[in-house]
């Protein structure tokens, strides 16, 4: 792939190479708020795998770039209400935080497509205000979507508290790979721990992330 030293995208791949000491780190490019244009720039320089907050933005997306073959990573929160969307159109879920949920994505589920890539999304800060289930809760929800055919997991997914202190945010992702750790011994098909962004991902991967998504170091500032 011929790709210009630089671009956003090979900067940020140089970051990640920088912090991984050779472990192979997947990037997700998020792209909420970016049209299909911006996305399929990015795909022409080799990049695959994509990340969308909102299902409707996502939906036109996805439809603009079916010509290509690139991987859906549906990284906001999830209403039961949105499930069918994201089990018939996504090849990821990083957001799943109830139980609730599991029987409605898996039922949606289309039988021609692959097993639904499923992450459970933690909320290791134990903030108030965000999605995420309680660390408690992860094995539970682990064997809700383990007894399910079509989907598939694959690991724990975090937004840590935006901290000003670095210290504070690395102690989260260490906590983070403590879980994770710890839901391999259980299960040892689970493969990925998505956590860090833009302005932390160097944090992240030294703390054992396998999985980084970012939206701002490659498209620029979000109007906000
Ligand atoms: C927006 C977003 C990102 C990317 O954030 P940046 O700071 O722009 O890199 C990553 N994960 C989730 C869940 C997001 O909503």
């Amino acid at each position: 792939m011929s790709e210009p030293l630089s671009t956003p995208l090979a900067a940020c791949r140089r970051r990640i190479e920088a912090a991984a000491e050779g472990r192979p780190i997947r990037l997700v490019a998020v792209g909420k708020t970016r049209p299909a244009d911006d996305l399929r720039a990015l795909a022409a320089q080799g990049q695959r795998d994509f990340g969308e907050n909102y299902v409707q933005e996502a939906l036109g997306k996805i439809a603009a770039c079916a010509d290509l073959d690139l991987s859906w990573h549906f990284i906001g929160p999830l209403q039961s209400n949105k499930c069918r969307e994201v089990a018939r159109h996504f090849q990821w879920l990083q957001s799943l935080d109830r139980v609730k949920l599991v029987a409605s994505l898996a039922g949606h589920r289309p039988a021609r497509m692959p097993p639904l890539n499923v992450l459970i999304q933690v909320n290791i800060d134990g903030e108030a205000s965000k999605s995420g289930c309680a660390p408690d809760d992860i094995p539970a929800l682990a064997e809700q979507v383990r007894a399910q055919a079509s989907l598939r997991l694959r690991g724990l997914m975090a937004i840590p508290e935006p901290h000003p202190d670095p210290a504070h945010r690395r102690a989260a992702f260490a906590r983070m790979r403590e879980l994770f750790d710890r839901l391999r011994v259980r299960f040892p098909e689970v493969d990925t721990l998505s956590m860090g962004m833009s302005d932390d991902l160097e944090l992240a991967v030294a703390e054992g992330a396998t999985m980084v998504r970012v939206g701002s170091a490659l498209f620029g500032k979000r109007e906000s």
